[in-house]
């Protein structure tokens, strides 16, 4: 790209002589050369899908000092501006995704071998944001390079995990959704062991003290146990320091639990049995939003063609009704007003994942539908919804170029040309 921009500027002199003559105009052209400012770019001709439900046909979006200082049809070129032409392509805002687990394998080889790529990865596919639901403490130091200039990669929220009960032997809170004690028959029948208070204040001060944006536990209900005071506690001590509070509920009943303690959301989409409308529109009016993660329960194939869950192991296919009872949920949940956010739980390559995860979405909701849940839905849902989600100024200047239209073809979403991050260009496939 150039630095400078050629601007042939036109001076027109106009004479205008005594009355009696006719009027004089001479013209005399020249070039300038005005150095191009790297933090002033301009993107004209988009078809600009801005998040809050407009669509601008020939629209622009100009980007100064890492904001988005203007949205609209007219919008004139400051003269040291980069201008991006979009060719009728789509602008939109920076993707989220609201529930990842980032680093894997041995951290710290990960963290020397994988981690540029991977964030890399994130940006190819769209993502400007990232939440990571629980990593390894190295997360922080990824969060720690990228908002020091030290890698490129995108925002990244960082949750660590603290438990709200203590289970009998032999039960595990390390997977629910595979092991699935949620899932009848094999829900808990014994109320689990309370951890104490103290342990839970501690656990929460030391999330904050380590930097932590939020704190996220499992809750899986035992009969008479321990699970909501517990769950109510971590989340008016996370509050109390700061940190949202973030739950992981995978059946209906836990959700109809978890939603007790005002979590900041959940982390989930409940996908084990069916809600009733009534239970629907209790959730809703609890006003918590709530991660898609659809595509968790819907098997990806391997190179044998083997069914594997989001984390490459293998797909166990007593779990199969959760990839239909996830979309139809939340559809149920849609018609009754939830705030729904974008969110794959996977470790996959993100552009594989975004795939399998609007692949489920497309199920139970429209292109459009999921535009917003990608938008401002994902945005409220991580709690940035002053700062990111839309193109409107004032706005981080988190920003994608897609090839094609995802209004017509949701897969269009896969066809990320460029991307921008906090007003800087990431990725250039222009
Ligand atoms: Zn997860």
């Amino acid at each position: 790209m150039t630095k400078l921009n050629v601007l042939i500027a036109t001076f027109v002199l106009l004479l205008a002589a005594c009355s009696e003559s006719p009027q004089v105009v001479t013209s005399e052209s020249d070039s300038i050369e005005v150095p191009i400012d790297d933090t002033v770019i301009l993107i004209t001709n988009a078809y600009v899908i801005d998040g809050t439900g407009n669509v601008l046909e020939q629209g622009s979006v100009l980007i100064e000092n890492g904001l988005i200082s203007a949205v609209g049809n007219d919008l004139v070129a400051p003269l040291n501006a980069y201008i991006i032409d979009a060719a009728g392509r789509t602008v939109m805002p920076g993707f989220i995704e609201g529930h990842r687990h980032i680093i894997q394998g041995n951290p710290d080889e990960w963290m020397a071998n994988r981690a540029d790529a991977n964030m890399q990865e994130f940006l190819g596919a769209g993502f400007t944001t990232v939440l990571s639901a629980i990593d390894a403490p190295q997360i922080l130091e990824l969060r720690r390079m990228i908002n020091q200039g030290e890698m490129v990669g995108p925002r990244i929220l960082s949750g660590t995990f603290i438990p709200v009960n203590v289970l009998p032997p032999g039960e595990s809170t390390s997977d629910p959704a595979r092991t699935d004690v949620s899932r009848p028959p094999g829900r808990p029948t014994e109320p689990a062991g309370k951890i104490p208070d103290e342990t839970i204040i501690e656990l929460v001060q030391n999330a904050a003290a380590a930097g932590y944006d939020m704190v996220k536990t499992v809750v899986t209900v035992t009969p008479n146990g321990p699970e909501v005071d517990t769950l109510t506690l971590m989340v008016n001590t996370a509050h109390e320091y700061g940190l949202k509070a973030i739950v992981h509920a995978v059946s209906v009943t836990d959700t109809l639990e978890a939603i007790k303690a005002r979590p900041d959301h959940l982390v989930h989409t409940p996908h084990i049995m069916q809600l009733t409308e009534e239970q629907a529109q209790t959730i809703v009016d609890a006003d918590i939003p709530m991660m898609s993660t659809l595509s968790t329960f819907v098997p990806f194939y391997d190179e044998n063609n083997q069914p594997i869950f989001r984390d490459g192991l293998p797909y166990g296919w007593h779990t199969l009704s959760s990839a239909g009872q996830g979309p139809v949920n939340a559809r149920l949940l849609w018609n009754a007003g939830i705030t729904y956010g974008f969110g794959t739980d996977t470790s996959f390559h993100p552009r594989r994942t975004l795939k399998a995860e609007l692949k489920a979405l497309n199920l139970t909701f429209s292109e459009q539908d999921i535009i917003k849940i990608m938008t401002t839905g994902t945005a409220k849902a991580v709690g940035l919804e002053s700062e990111i989600g839309t193109l409107e100024a004032g706005k981080v200047a988190d920003v994608v170029i897609l090839d094609g239209n995802p209004l017509e073809d949701l897969y269009d979403l896969l066809n990320v040309d460029l991307v921008i991050r906090g007003g800087e260009i990431v990725i250039d496939k222009l």
